[in-house]
């Protein structure tokens, strides 16, 4: 692997929910000129789609107009943005519309006391319907769910309430024990190898005469799929140990200090699914 095509940036750790299961970590910020720089590194390789993650990326300050100078620079970039949606409002959404071209929200269940009780709050739910029903059909809509033993039933549902909108991709990822709250709570939320595979076979039933792309994030595409930086600029291999920083090391160096195996499988699985539309 010496290219990559796409990049998870995780442009602050800050976050403004508590979620039980989350595994951020819990670096620095970088200031604007520093990921500008960052940026002009993966334009100048040829990244073709950057994801804004968190932490939550509409608390770091500069993030529209880091967004805005990566357009201008690379028109043809595509931007993601994945957010859990509280700070969506009457005055950004339109900014948000006109500098992204993803936007990704978190749905872990129809229930209300769920939300609650993983820590996302009890408005994630309801402020989430309404981000989705004013986004709908004028951005590309995506949908993460985090699947853990307390959820894993509900999640079916999730897609009877998704599927009325124009969702266009749903990931579900395996709940991964790796960093922070989500090693601390582990036996709270792990779920077993036959339960994922269970629930993978009914969602796959579900959908399958649905135009959406679902994707499965297992343990094995955590560590070798994605190009995740940090948002102090660091990058880590699979097993959670610092392998090098974008600012200061060159992207090829920080290509091949992780694992990305799969990087270009998720590629190929979206571009099939953009050819059988
Ligand atoms: S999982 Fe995401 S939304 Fe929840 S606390 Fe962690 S960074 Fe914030």
């Amino acid at each position: 692997m010496n290219r990559i095509y796409s990049v998870c940036w995780n442009i602050t750790e800050k976050c403004n929910e508590l979620c039980e299961f989350c595994y951020r970590t819990l670096a620095e910020d970088l200031s604007l000129a520093e990921n500008k720089a960052i940026a002009d590194k993966l334009i100048e390789h040829g990244v073709e789609k950057i994801t804004f993650a968190g932490g939550e990326p509409l608390l770091y300050k500069n993030l529209f107009e880091l967004a805005e100078y990566i357009k201008t620079q690379k028109p043809s970039i595509l931007l993601s943005l994945t957010t859990n949606g509280l700070l969506i409002n009457k005055n950004n959404r339109e900014t948000i519309l006109r500098l992204f071209d993803w936007i990704t929200f978190d749905l872990e269940s129809t229930s209300v006391e769920y939300h609650k009780m993983v820590g996302r709050g009890e408005k994630h739910l309801s402020k989430n319907v309404d981000n989705i029903l004013f986004f709908n059909n004028k951005i590309n809509l995506k949908i993460n769910t985090v699947a853990t033993k307390q959820n894993i039933n509900d999640i079916p549902y999730i897609w009877e309430l998704i599927k009325r909108f124009n969702i266009k991709r749903w990931k579900i990822f395996r709940y991964y024990p790796i960093n922070f709250k989500a090693q601390d709570n582990e036996d709270y939320f792990s779920i077993t190898d036959e339960d994922y595979k269970n629930l993978k076979d009914r969602i796959m039933i579900i959908t399958k005469d649905a135009n959406v792309q679902i994707d499965f994030n297992d343990f094995e595409d955590f560590r070798t799929t994605y190009f995740s930086i940090f948002s102090n600029g660091t990058l880590k291999d699979n097993t959670g140990n610092v392998t090098c920083n974008i600012l200061q090391d060159s992207i090829a160096e920080c290509i091949s200090s992780i694992d990305l195996t799969n990087h270009m499988t998720r590629k190929k699985a979206y571009e099939k699914f953009i050819d059988k539309k």
